[in-house]
């Protein structure tokens, strides 16, 4: 098993199968973005041999984790759960030093929400074990069977977090897991899998393969063996992975970009709404969830617009791990090149840059960028960039917000800043998008439906929703009278 030294922390280059460490003859560097030249880890590059390999360890494990209960997978989930909290601080530090998201917050919020994940879905796993009820003559009774072995494929933003936000359901709902992270940022989840080996979940129950997407993950989600694939990422693979599970006829939930707009109305706390608009640039604007495009109605747009050049001004660019920087490098110098490229493009064809638009030449860091485009149409309002570029309209009335809203493909999350509980209520009622928050960001409760409308995402996870997608659901109807004992 080769494990490498990253920054005092041990970590496994390898899978995870089975419960053992696996190499690959094959790598891929991992940089990182705090400092390109600092290569952290060579890496095992699975591919369809890996997979299979993976798929027949978690086909072998389902059986005995299905018939554990769900009491006996919580006692190991719980433990998987304690270990996390235990460890904070190291994958904390290993995943600053991966993707470059600010430590404090990864220390302070991210990674214990990993431990949150676990618990949260043990206990509601518990808590329905089966739903009974009488008609037509018959007792019914409606139970949660485990489904299989799931395929988990993540993104590179906050890997540690959004993937067991995936598997900590699946786990709990008795299915086995491969999880294969993304090739940008594997780190975290090796550092997981010594948990996993430590909490002594069954080999095989829960796994992990390392690799590219289009070699390993494509072999992974066209096995016909598995039985569930949950992918978080673009919609352009969304599409790809949509296609093999409908091959198998294999359910599938896609998490998916988004584009979400964040508007301002009249009567709102301009100052909070400002002071909120400038954390759209935290993380390198690397958030799904982000509200990017701020729509601002016309009798404010003044004051707001000068309280938001305040507080973005206000963004320090640094090294991620320092307590003092805010604004953190992007992931990779292709994704740098990406951002760039829409801000150069937007440019050139007539939308007007209001502050920012530069990248920095020492490093990967783009500056906190707002753009007026000339029109809706722009590309830079209807795609998303994944990076700290936000862009300004204006609206006059309520309607005109909604529909400027309402106006890309997209429609993940929405943000709303009023003082009217009449005006959030119908508006939030108004806005395609699968989360709307009004005078607030990302307050999570994990019981919640999480997904998108549009090309956001298909199905929902989250709460029971979650526990319903990894379980096949099953009827079981007894007519009154011809049973007893
Ligand atoms: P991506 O789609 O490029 O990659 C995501 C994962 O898919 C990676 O693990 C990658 O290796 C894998 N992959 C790529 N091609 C594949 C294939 N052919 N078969 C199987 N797997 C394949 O996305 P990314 O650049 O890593 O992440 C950024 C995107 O993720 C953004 O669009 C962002 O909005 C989205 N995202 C969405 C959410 C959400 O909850 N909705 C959360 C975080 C990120």
């Amino acid at each position: 098993m080769i494990r490498v030294d990253v920054d005092g922390v041990s970590v496994a280059t390898g899978h995870y199968i089975g419960g053992e460490r696996v190499d690959s003859p094959d790598t891929f560097e991992v940089r990182s973005p705090l400092d390109w030249n600092w290569c952290l880890a060579k890496v095992s590059r699975g591919g369809a041999h890996e997979a299979r390999l993976a798929i027949d360890a978690a086909v072998a494990a389902f059986p005995d984790w299905a018939a554990l209960g769900v009491e006996g997978r919580g006692v190991y989930l719980d433990r998987l759960a304690d270990l996390i909290d235990a460890n904070i601080e190291t994958i904390a530090h290993v995943e600053c030093l991966d993707m470059a998201m600010l430590e404090e917050s990864l220390r302070l919020r991210v990674i214990a929400r990993g431990a949150r994940n676990f618990r949260a879905y043990a206990q509601l796993a518990r808590e329905y074990v089966s739903r009974e009820w009488e008609s037509n003559g018959t007792r019914n009774a409606v139970t949660r069977m485990p489904a299989g072995a799931t395929v988990v494929i993540t993104p590179w933003n906050a890997p540690f977090m959004l993937s067991t936000w995936k598997c900590a359901p699946a786990l709990a709902a008795g299915n086995t897991v491969i999880l294969k992270p993304a090739e940008w940022s594997p780190l975290s989840c090796s550092l997981l899998m010594d948990l996993v080996s430590q909490a002594g979940l069954p080999p095989g129950v829960f796994n992990v393969v390392q690799g590219l997407g289009e070699e390993v993950g494509a072999a992974l989600t066209n096995d016909p063996r598995v039985r569930r694939i949950s992918f978080t990422g673009s919609p352009e693979t969304g599409r790809i992975i949509g296609q093999a599970a409908a091959r198998n006829l294999v359910p599938f939930t896609a998490e998916l970009g988004g584009k979400g707009p964040f508007i301002v109305f009249g009567d709102a706390d301009i100052e909070a709404a400002a002071v909120k608009a400038a954390v759209m640039f935290d993380d390198g604007g690397q958030v799904c969830l982000a509200g990017t495009r701020l729509l601002v109605q016309d009798t404010v747009y003044d004051s707001f617009v000068e309280r938001l050049r305040h507080y973005a001004a206000q963004h320090v660019a640094g090294d991620s791990r320092e307590a003092s920087t805010t604004l953190s490098p992007l992931i990779h110098p292709e994704h740098l090149e990406r951002v760039d490229g829409f801000v150069q493009r937007a440019v050139a064809g007539g939308d007007h840059i209001l502050f920012g638009g530069q990248r920095s030449v020492t490093g990967l860091w783009f500056e906190p960028t707002v753009i007026v485009p000339a029109s809706n149409q722009s590309e830079v309002v209807q795609h998303e960039i994944f990076g700290p570029v936000l862009t300004l309209q204006r609206f006059r009335d309520d309607d005109e917000a909604v529909t400027l809203a309402n106006s890309t493909p997209y429609g993940l999350s929405a943000i709303v800043y009023t003082s009217s509980d009449e005006r959030a209520q119908r508006v939030g009622e108004q806005l395609r998008a699968g989360t709307v928050w009004v005078n607030c960001f990302l307050v999570r409760d994990l019981t919640a439906p999480f997904g998108g409308f549009g090309i956001s995402g298909v199905g929902r996870e989250g709460g029971d929703y979650a526990l319903d997608f990894y379980s096949d659901l099953k009827m079981l109807q007894v007519k009154e009278g011809t049973t007893h004992g």
